[in-house]
């Protein structure tokens, strides 16, 4: 199995050599690095990544010479990718920048709702049941958009909200129906994200209900752990793998994923 969804300290996750290490010994065949990006122009957008040391779109090419050299004594493939935020109003800025930086793929993801990070319980506790339900109307409207932007290889856990127990639930049938029918046209594959499974929060992403979903409308599916730290990796793989198998699941081949020059 491939996991084309990892960190390194590129961004908010470990060593790139450690987390390697610890994917070879998960008996992976290969670990992606989808380490986070914005190419946003908006203040806030900036704000928050200078805040937080989010820098890829500067650091791509060290991380790239880093990624060249682990290859050459690494057991397993190991790959060039990016998670980058995408909003609908910067298609154009992240077009160009996937264009330029010549990932082996890239990874869409929606963090931002309502100008903050789908994460952020305090944005989101006090607002009105109704204003919460439509944000997460917001929220998948930008899923879609992204499936049909046609710019992602993968779309990173395409249920975030349900992280935030402020959003969580609200999602509805016409939400997973209009998600499956975009992926379903699209070359955008959503992922099974373990990111949160052994955690607080403790599903994947998707949830059971709207991967049954997905899974019905036909809709390809691929994997990531979205692990930070070594010690996450194999736990996770192994709850994948088990899913997979309960689901009797194949997860996509390589070449729907990743670009060969
Ligand atoms: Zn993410
Ligand atoms: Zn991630």
């Amino acid at each position: 199995m491939y996991d084309y969804h990892a960190h390194t300290n590129y961004s908010d996750g470990a060593f790139l050599r450690w987390m390697v290490d610890a994917a070879a010994d998960a008996g992976l065949d290969g670990i992606g690095f989808a380490d986070h990006c914005n190419v946003s122009p908006e203040p806030s957008a900036r704000r928050y990544k200078r805040a937080l040391g989010f820098n890829l779109d500067m650091t791509y090419e060290r991380r790239r010479e880093a990624i060249e050299a682990v290859r050459e004594d690494a057991a397993i493939e190991v790959f060039d990718a990016v998670e980058m935020d995408y909003d609908p109003a910067h298609e154009g800025a992240i077009a160009e920048f996937l264009a330029d930086a010549g990932f082996d793929y890239a990874v869409g993801s929606v963090h931002d709702l309502d100008g903050a990070n789908v994460h952020t319980r305090s944005h989101f506790a006090d607002k009105p049941e109704a204003e919460r339900r439509e944000l997460v109307d917001r929220y998948f409207e930008k899923l879609v958009a992204l499936a049909e932007s046609e710019l992602f290889a993968v779309a990173a856990h395409p249920d975030l909200i349900e992280r935030n127990p402020h959003l969580r639930g609200f999602a509805t049938e016409d939400h997973y129906a209009a998600v499956a029918d975009a992926f379903r046209d699209s070359r955008t594959v959503p992922e099974i994200n373990a990111g949160r499974l052994l955690d607080d929060y403790g599903e994947f992403h998707p949830a059971p209900a709207f991967l049954d979903r997905l899974v019905d409308a036909d809709v390809d599916v691929t994997v990531g752990t979205d692990s930070h730290e070594p010690d996450a990796i194999a736990p996770r793989v192994r709850e994948i793998e088990a899913e997979l198998d309960r689901r009797g699941l194949e997860p996509v081949g390589l070449d729907r994923v990743v670009k060969r020059a």
